[in-house]
């Protein structure tokens, strides 16, 4: 087959960037989606990650290409130095930090969303709607009212940074759109310790700063101290600041653990301040009648930051913000340029437009896979994937609690389970992992070594392509974290995780 692609500038009257020969594009296309989906049916044979190849780093580093390429020849570049260097996350075994898992009509719904290449910011076309009854079924999902706006991005960071901002121009009491965030005095918001990282971030972003995030203790639960909440609202009120934001946690990134998010509603609204609920994957409990209690109060909060790429396993990346009071979301963003002047009819109809409820103008028409997921699934058997992955941490958590060698670090709220190996003939077997400053000088070096065997127990489970878990510190130690958001993964893989944890926990023990 010769293939003219290799050379697009050519002597036709009109050239362009499509295929010459439109047969042999299509069925190489074909040939590469049939790869594709055998690459994800087959996931389980492969091994759950491995480095990136010194050859594939070497090419992945070349000057950028003058010179067109024959479609094959790109291809097959493809399959050498980037499919098989995977993330892992589309794995049975990949249990690290919170990533899902996606699925294979994803692949297709991408493909979709590719051909038409829309651009979601605004005008008069279906990606426009396709987002709109998205936004709608979220709203519906969380029981928040009618009137309520959201906006489809990137991830619950982005959300995150969406809110605050609609809080803070809302709550400042100036016009911080025209005088700049100095002009709105002393605000601050409050989040327990176990906060994402992304909410200081957001704070820093919108000239907050991270001094003005007060965090909040958690009980050993690891859920925030609504007491202490109350407390130092007061205290910050008698100093002078003012305060405008709460974030409650709904599935902490760290435990999964639950914030009491009707005391802290109760309480926001006593203060009137804004409620913003952390939801990234935790708030999807509310899916299974057996879990959604465990959110209960969610539908009260004035703005809800969740992804659908982690626990609806929508393809990277999809996060969503919903604000309860669509007017002043629009206020936060609306804009009036006349490059976008919005016609009555045409194409540029349609008002309201995305772009007026967030800083992007150009915007991927993310919607089609969230909602080609939805569709294809339904809210029903995605509720059932969430309350499969709960079960599997409470099976885990009890063969942690069987196993002399393992001890648990965390109680298990909904689908993240945290322990440590220990080997035998140190602390009691069921003693939980104790917090640094419970423990004496003389146990401080015993910690120290325990906390480096069990992340070198973790690098040693990846780079064997085993299982992916990830550590996390609490109460100052090191911990194996297990997040189940894989819709893929089967009871068998978790018992497969705690036989290689045993066997390398004993095996680095006897060498050391
Ligand atoms: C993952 C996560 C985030 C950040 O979400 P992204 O989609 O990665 O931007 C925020 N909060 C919690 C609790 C998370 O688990």
């Amino acid at each position: 087959m010769t293939d003219a692609d290799s050379s697009p500038i050519s002597n036709d009257q009109n050239p362009t960037l499509d295929p010459k020969d439109w047969d042999s594009f299509r069925a190489q296309g074909s040939e590469i989606l049939d790869v594709l989906l055998a690459y994800v049916e087959n996931v389980r044979d492969r091994p759950v990650w491995q480095p990136v190849s010194e050859d594939a780093k070497r090419r992945l580093t070349e000057p950028a290409p003058q010179e067109p390429a024959e479609l094959a020849d790109v291809w097959d570049d493809v399959q050498e130095i980037i499919l098989p260097f995977a993330n892992g996350n589309i794995h049975p075994r990949f249990f690290g930090w919170v990533l899902g898992t996606g699925t294979p009509d994803g692949v297709l719904a991408e493909m979709i969303a590719a051909a038409m290449n829309s651009n979601a910011g605004g005008r008069d076309h279906a990606a426009v709607y396709v987002e709109r009854q998205v936004i709608e079924w979220s709203r519906q999902i969380f029981g928040m009212p009618e009137g309520t706006s959201g906006l489809l991005l990137s991830g619950t960071s982005m959300a995150q940074v969406i809110a605050m901002a609609v809080a803070r121009d809302h709550m400042a009491g100036v016009d911080v759109r025209r005088d700049g965030v100095a002009a709105a005095g002393r605000l601050v918001a409050y989040a327990s310790d176990e906060v994402h990282v992304s909410v200081p971030k957001a704070a820093e972003l919108l000239g907050l700063g991270t001094s003005a995030l007060r965090r909040i203790e958690v009980d050993s639960d690891f859920r925030m101290d609504v007491g202490a909440l109350a407390a130092r609202i007061r205290e910050d009120r008698a100093a002078g600041y003012v305060p405008f934001f709460v974030v409650a946690n709904a599935g902490s990134v760290n435990t999964g653990s639950v914030d009491d998010l009707e005391a802290i509603a109760d309480l926001c609204a006593a203060e009137n301040l804004w409620l913003h609920v952390d939801g990234a994957f935790g708030s999807l409990a509310v899916l299974h009648p057996e879990l959604a209690d465990r959110v209960r109060g969610i539908g009260r909060a004035d703005s809800v930051a969740f992804d659908f790429h982690k626990w609806l396993h929508v393809q990277y990346d999809a996060g969503c913000v919903l604000i309860r009071d669509g007017r002043m979301h629009r206020d936060s963003f609306t804009t009036n340029q006349s490059y976008l002047a919005m016609g009555t009819g045409g194409l540029a109809g349609g008002a309201p437009w995305f772009c007026d409820y967030g800083p992007e103008l150009a915007r991927n028409f993310r919607a089609l896979k969230v909602w080609f997921t939805l569709r294809r699934h339904g809210l029903r058997r995605l509720g059932e994937m969430i309350y499969k992955n709960c079960r599997q941490a409470q099976l885990l958590a009890a063969r942690i609690a069987q196993e002399p060698e393992l001890h648990s670090a965390a109680p298990v709220a909904l689908n993240v389970v945290c322990f440590q190996y220990r080997p035998t003939g140190g602390d009691a077997p069921d003693a939980p992992v104790a917090p640094v400053e419970a423990r004496g000088d003389t146990q401080d070096a015993q910690s120290q070594a325990l906390d480096e065997l069990n992340g070198a127990i973790v690098t040693r489970l990846h780079e064997e392509g085993l299982a992916a878990p990830s550590t996390t510190t609490l109460n100052g130690r090191l911990v194996i974290r297990v997040a189940l958001t894989n819709h893929r993964t089967a009871d068998s893989d978790l018992e497969v995780l705690v036989d290689e944890v045993l066997r390398i926990g004993r095996s680095l023990s006897a060498e050391g």
